[in-house]
């Protein structure tokens, strides 16, 4: 029989919340931050006054400050409070004790190994099957990653985060279409891919060609994302938005600036800002222009689906040719 991970990190969680005073701390400040909601169509955005969130947004994650930082998710470094679920002996699932959902955990590889997604779609999609109340992300390591030199996903309730709901219903542009559904929307703000599919094998072959056919800068080792993965009715939900920079052009902390680094949660609709007056003065135009800024254009999307989507067509006019009588 399967574990019963979900109802195991309930009970993580129940145990971290009685046990550690950071963690009772900050969920506590959590469950009475202040929250602003920002709805434009079929768009939300909520807002949320959290200042823990500016060890995250204010990182410094150039490569001579993450190698003279210990890394905090490295068992050594880590709290004695700081329980794991194992997930396979190959991650450990924690509670994440600066939240921004109500039940936020940490995901990270066994070993300290670079952040890097290529070879663990597959560990990403069990993970959401496997944790069906939360929705697991993945930062890459110059789009939001706070330990670039650690694997880490993290996952969040599923239900405090806007876009798992509104993503199914958007109007996609279809890429390709069978067991496994790939679209893309450019409308919705920031333009993202979307895969829906009931099969592993598929959503993994899919991910992986979607990655192949996005840009890599010179000096990366993939291509700037963030993604995440939902597991609803028997299907995983694959929200990818394809980013351009780490951080937008207005971030900074001059009183015309914000202190916003955008990345899975705050795409998906969540945005934690750390900053009292940012959180005050943000409106829609900003938030649009914060996350369109670090994110390729709708141009840029188009003629990516358009390139995949003749690869995928040529796959289907070679098998057509293949299997025909001859
Ligand atoms: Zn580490």
């Amino acid at each position: 029989m399967s574990r019963r991970y979900n109802e195991e990190i309930t009970q993580l969680w129940a145990r971290q919340h009685a046990e550690w005073d950071t963690v009772r701390k900050n969920y506590g400040n959590l469950y009475n931050a202040l929250t602003r909601t920002i709805k434009v169509g079929v768009n939300t955005f909520v807002l949320q006054y959290n200042p823990e969130r500016l060890r995250s947004s204010a990182a410094n994650i150039d490569a001579k400050a993450i190698s003279e930082r210990p890394c905090f998710l490295c068992n050594e470094n880590q709290p004695p409070e700081q329980e794991t679920v194992m997930w396979e002996d190959k991650y450990k699932i924690q509670v994440n004790p600066y939240p921004i959902f109500k039940r936020h955990l940490t995901i990270s590889a066994v070993e300290h190994t670079p952040q890097l997604i290529s070879g663990r779609f597959g560990d990403m999609m069990r993970l959401a099957r496997d944790l069906k109340d939360y929705v697991v992300f993945y930062n890459g390591p110059h789009s939001g990653a706070s330990a670039p030199d650690h694997m880490h996903f993290q996952a969040g309730l599923r239900d405090e985060l806007p876009i798992c709901s509104e993503l199914p219903w958007l109007t996609m542009r279809v890429i390709n279409s069978g067991a496994c559904f790939l679209s893309y929307n450019i409308s919705s703000l920031r333009p993202v891919f979307y895969i829906d599919t009931s099969s592993l094998e598929d959503g993994e072959k899919y991910l992986c060609e979607l990655l192949n056919f996005l840009p890599q800068k010179e000096g990366h080792d993939e291509p700037m994302v963030n993604i995440l993965c939902w597991y609803d009715y028997n299907s995983w939900k694959i929200a990818l938005f394809p980013r351009s920079k780490h951080r937008p052009s207005c971030y900074g902390t001059n009183d015309d600036q914000f202190i916003i680094s955008p990345a899975s949660v705050d795409l998906g609709g969540l945005i934690a800002v750390a900053r009292e007056e940012d959180f005050y003065r943000l409106t829609f135009p900003d938030v649009t222009s914060i996350l369109s800024d670090v994110c390729l254009n709708e141009i840029e999307v188009a003629k990516i689906a358009d390139n995949l989507t003749n690869y995928y067509t040529l796959i289907k006019l070679t098998n057509y040719g293949t299997s025909s009588p001859s």
